[in-house]
Protein backbone atom coordinates (compact mmCIF):
# COMPACT_ATOMS: atom_id res chain seq x y z
CA UNK A 1 0.00 0.00 0.00
CA UNK A 2 0.92 3.50 -0.70
CA UNK A 3 2.61 5.55 2.21
CA UNK A 4 3.71 9.06 3.10
CA UNK A 5 7.87 8.86 2.94
CA UNK A 6 8.05 12.84 3.29
CA UNK A 7 9.53 14.58 6.47
CA UNK A 8 7.07 13.32 9.78
CA UNK A 9 7.67 17.08 11.44
CA UNK A 10 6.58 18.81 8.04
CA UNK A 11 3.13 17.27 8.53
CA UNK A 12 2.59 18.51 12.18
CA UNK A 13 3.94 22.18 10.97
CA UNK A 14 1.07 21.68 8.59
CA UNK A 15 -1.68 21.15 10.91
CA UNK A 16 0.01 23.31 13.38
CA UNK A 17 0.11 21.20 16.64
CA UNK A 18 2.00 17.81 17.72
CA UNK A 19 0.74 14.48 16.17
CA UNK A 20 3.29 13.01 18.01
CA UNK A 21 4.85 11.31 15.33
CA UNK A 22 8.22 10.40 16.24
CA UNK A 23 8.11 9.24 19.72
CA UNK A 24 11.40 10.33 22.20
CA UNK A 25 11.81 13.74 20.20
CA UNK A 26 8.17 14.54 20.62
CA UNK A 27 8.90 15.39 24.12
CA UNK A 28 11.50 17.67 23.81
CA UNK A 29 12.24 21.02 22.81
CA UNK A 30 13.71 19.59 19.57
CA UNK A 31 10.13 19.10 18.21
CA UNK A 32 9.85 21.31 15.07
CA UNK A 33 6.17 22.32 16.38
CA UNK A 34 8.03 23.60 19.20
CA UNK A 35 10.51 25.78 17.30
CA UNK A 36 8.48 26.97 14.25
CA UNK A 37 4.68 27.64 14.78
CA UNK A 38 3.86 28.28 10.95
CA UNK A 39 3.50 25.61 8.20
CA UNK A 40 5.96 24.88 6.70
CA UNK A 41 6.90 25.87 3.15
CA UNK A 42 7.89 29.67 1.06
CA UNK A 43 4.89 30.90 1.82
CA UNK A 44 4.39 29.34 5.54
CA UNK A 45 4.79 32.53 7.39
CA UNK A 46 2.12 34.45 5.02
CA UNK A 47 -1.15 35.55 7.26
CA UNK A 48 -4.35 33.98 4.66
CA UNK A 49 -7.93 33.79 5.58
CA UNK A 50 -9.19 29.99 5.81
CA UNK A 51 -12.41 29.03 4.15
CA UNK A 52 -15.01 26.81 6.17
CA UNK A 53 -14.38 24.29 3.35
CA UNK A 54 -9.94 24.76 4.26
CA UNK A 55 -11.30 24.40 8.31
CA UNK A 56 -13.00 21.13 8.10
CA UNK A 57 -10.43 19.80 5.01
CA UNK A 58 -7.11 20.65 8.22
CA UNK A 59 -9.63 18.98 10.81
CA UNK A 60 -9.76 16.06 8.73
CA UNK A 61 -6.09 15.81 7.72
CA UNK A 62 -4.98 16.28 11.70
CA UNK A 63 -6.73 13.21 12.82
CA UNK A 64 -5.95 11.08 9.51
CA UNK A 65 -2.52 12.01 9.77
CA UNK A 66 -2.49 11.92 13.98
CA UNK A 67 -3.45 8.17 13.48
CA UNK A 68 -0.65 7.00 11.59
CA UNK A 69 -0.67 8.75 8.41
CA UNK A 70 -3.20 6.84 6.83
CA UNK A 71 -4.51 6.98 3.39
CA UNK A 72 -7.32 8.67 2.06
CA UNK A 73 -9.12 5.66 1.23
CA UNK A 74 -9.01 4.06 4.23
CA UNK A 75 -9.50 6.66 6.35
CA UNK A 76 -13.17 7.22 4.35
CA UNK A 77 -13.94 3.75 4.69
CA UNK A 78 -13.84 4.48 8.51
CA UNK A 79 -16.41 7.22 8.13
CA UNK A 80 -18.43 5.56 5.65
CA UNK A 81 -18.67 2.66 8.48
CA UNK A 82 -19.32 4.92 11.66
CA UNK A 83 -22.29 6.64 9.77
CA UNK A 84 -24.19 3.78 9.05
CA UNK A 85 -23.31 2.57 12.79
CA UNK A 86 -26.12 3.98 15.34
CA UNK A 87 -25.05 6.78 17.37
CA UNK A 88 -22.94 10.03 16.93
CA UNK A 89 -20.86 9.62 13.91
CA UNK A 90 -17.87 11.72 14.82
CA UNK A 91 -17.40 9.61 17.97
CA UNK A 92 -18.01 6.32 16.33
CA UNK A 93 -15.59 7.34 13.80
CA UNK A 94 -12.45 8.33 16.28
CA UNK A 95 -13.64 4.72 18.33
CA UNK A 96 -12.86 2.85 15.10
CA UNK A 97 -9.52 4.57 14.89
CA UNK A 98 -8.45 3.97 18.39
CA UNK A 99 -9.64 -0.07 18.06
CA UNK A 100 -7.16 -0.33 15.23
CA UNK A 101 -4.19 -3.02 16.17
CA UNK A 102 -1.54 -0.40 15.40
CA UNK A 103 -3.10 2.22 17.81
CA UNK A 104 -3.66 -0.08 20.48
CA UNK A 105 -0.01 -1.53 20.36
CA UNK A 106 0.83 2.09 20.60
CA UNK A 107 -1.37 3.41 23.25
CA UNK A 108 -0.39 0.40 25.55
CA UNK A 109 2.96 1.31 25.35
CA UNK A 110 4.74 -1.44 23.12
CA UNK A 111 5.68 1.31 20.59
CA UNK A 112 7.06 4.85 20.55
CA UNK A 113 4.54 5.87 18.20
CA UNK A 114 2.13 4.32 15.48
CA UNK A 115 4.92 3.84 12.67
CA UNK A 116 6.36 1.59 14.93
CA UNK A 117 3.31 -0.34 16.14
CA UNK A 118 2.63 -1.11 12.65
CA UNK A 119 5.98 -2.43 11.62
CA UNK A 120 5.80 -4.67 15.04
CA UNK A 121 2.28 -5.77 13.90
CA UNK A 122 3.56 -6.30 10.33
CA UNK A 123 6.81 -8.39 11.43
CA UNK A 124 4.24 -10.61 13.23
CA UNK A 125 5.23 -9.61 17.06
CA UNK A 126 1.95 -8.93 18.19
CA UNK A 127 -0.84 -11.10 19.37
CA UNK A 128 -4.20 -10.95 19.64
CA UNK A 129 -5.53 -13.57 22.43
CA UNK A 130 -2.72 -15.90 22.03
CA UNK A 131 -2.67 -15.44 17.98
CA UNK A 132 -0.59 -13.93 16.27
CA UNK A 133 -2.02 -11.07 14.04
CA UNK A 134 -0.05 -9.29 11.31
CA UNK A 135 -2.78 -6.89 10.12
CA UNK A 136 -2.41 -3.32 11.40
CA UNK A 137 -6.37 -2.23 10.53
CA UNK A 138 -7.28 -5.58 12.82
CA UNK A 139 -10.24 -3.68 14.51
CA UNK A 140 -10.00 -4.71 18.26
CA UNK A 141 -13.15 -4.76 20.89
CA UNK A 142 -13.70 -4.46 24.23
CA UNK A 143 -12.00 -7.80 26.19
CA UNK A 144 -9.30 -8.20 23.81
CA UNK A 145 -5.81 -8.87 24.94
CA UNK A 146 -2.49 -7.71 23.34
CA UNK A 147 0.61 -9.35 24.22
CA UNK A 148 4.19 -9.42 22.93
CA UNK A 149 5.12 -12.90 20.88
CA UNK A 150 8.14 -14.53 22.86
CA UNK A 151 10.31 -13.07 20.33
CA UNK A 152 8.77 -9.50 20.27
CA UNK A 153 9.35 -9.93 24.18
CA UNK A 154 13.10 -9.66 23.43
CA UNK A 155 13.06 -6.63 21.18
CA UNK A 156 14.84 -3.66 23.25
CA UNK A 157 12.89 -1.20 21.60
CA UNK A 158 9.97 -2.92 22.74
CA UNK A 159 11.32 -3.00 26.81
CA UNK A 160 12.70 0.50 26.54
CA UNK A 161 9.19 2.43 24.83
CA UNK A 162 7.21 0.51 27.79
CA UNK A 163 9.07 2.52 30.06
CA UNK A 164 8.95 5.60 28.41
CA UNK A 165 4.94 4.90 28.50
CA UNK A 166 4.87 4.74 32.01
CA UNK A 167 5.64 8.57 32.05
CA UNK A 168 3.67 9.34 28.81
CA UNK A 169 0.97 7.55 30.39
CA UNK A 170 -1.15 3.91 29.70
CA UNK A 171 -5.31 5.00 29.10
CA UNK A 172 -7.03 4.18 31.65
CA UNK A 173 -9.43 1.32 29.64
CA UNK A 174 -6.49 -0.30 29.08
CA UNK A 175 -5.00 -2.70 31.76
CA UNK A 176 -1.65 -3.18 31.23
CA UNK A 177 0.14 -6.30 32.95
CA UNK A 178 3.40 -5.64 31.85
CA UNK A 179 5.77 -7.68 33.70
CA UNK A 180 3.65 -10.66 31.03
CA UNK A 181 4.31 -8.07 27.90
CA UNK A 182 0.18 -7.93 27.71
CA UNK A 183 -3.03 -5.83 28.16
CA UNK A 184 -6.30 -5.99 27.96
CA UNK A 185 -8.84 -3.45 26.60
CA UNK A 186 -11.33 -2.69 29.44
CA UNK A 187 -13.69 -0.77 26.95
CA UNK A 188 -14.14 1.27 24.01
CA UNK A 189 -13.07 4.68 25.28
CA UNK A 190 -15.45 7.45 24.92
CA UNK A 191 -14.77 10.81 23.82
CA UNK A 192 -13.61 11.94 26.65
CA UNK A 193 -11.13 9.54 27.28
CA UNK A 194 -9.89 9.97 23.24
CA UNK A 195 -6.90 12.21 23.14
CA UNK A 196 -7.71 14.20 19.81
CA UNK A 197 -8.30 18.11 20.02
CA UNK A 198 -9.55 18.08 16.19
CA UNK A 199 -13.29 18.71 16.42
CA UNK A 200 -14.86 15.73 14.43
CA UNK A 201 -18.60 17.07 13.96
CA UNK A 202 -16.42 19.24 11.22
CA UNK A 203 -14.88 15.70 9.18
CA UNK A 204 -18.72 14.64 9.61
CA UNK A 205 -19.58 18.33 7.88
CA UNK A 206 -16.87 18.04 5.28
CA UNK A 207 -17.64 14.18 4.03
CA UNK A 208 -21.51 15.00 4.48
CA UNK A 209 -21.31 17.37 1.45
FE1 LIG B 1 5.49 16.26 15.31
FE2 LIG B 1 7.03 14.88 16.93
FE3 LIG B 1 8.12 16.23 14.87
FE4 LIG B 1 7.13 17.50 17.01
S1 LIG B 1 8.89 16.12 16.95
S2 LIG B 1 6.82 18.05 14.89
S3 LIG B 1 5.35 16.24 17.52
S4 LIG B 1 6.72 14.47 14.75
Amino acid sequence: MARYRGALCRVCRRELEKLYLKGDRCYTDKCSVERRRYPPGQHGQRRSKISDYGIQLREKQKVRHGYGLLMEKQFRRYFEEASRKKGVTGELLLQFLERRLDNMVYRMGFADNRRQARQLVRHGFVTVNGRRVDIPSFLLGAGDTVGMSEKGRKIPSVSESMEKAQHRGIPGWVALESEQFRARVERIPSRDEIPVTAQEQLIVELYSK
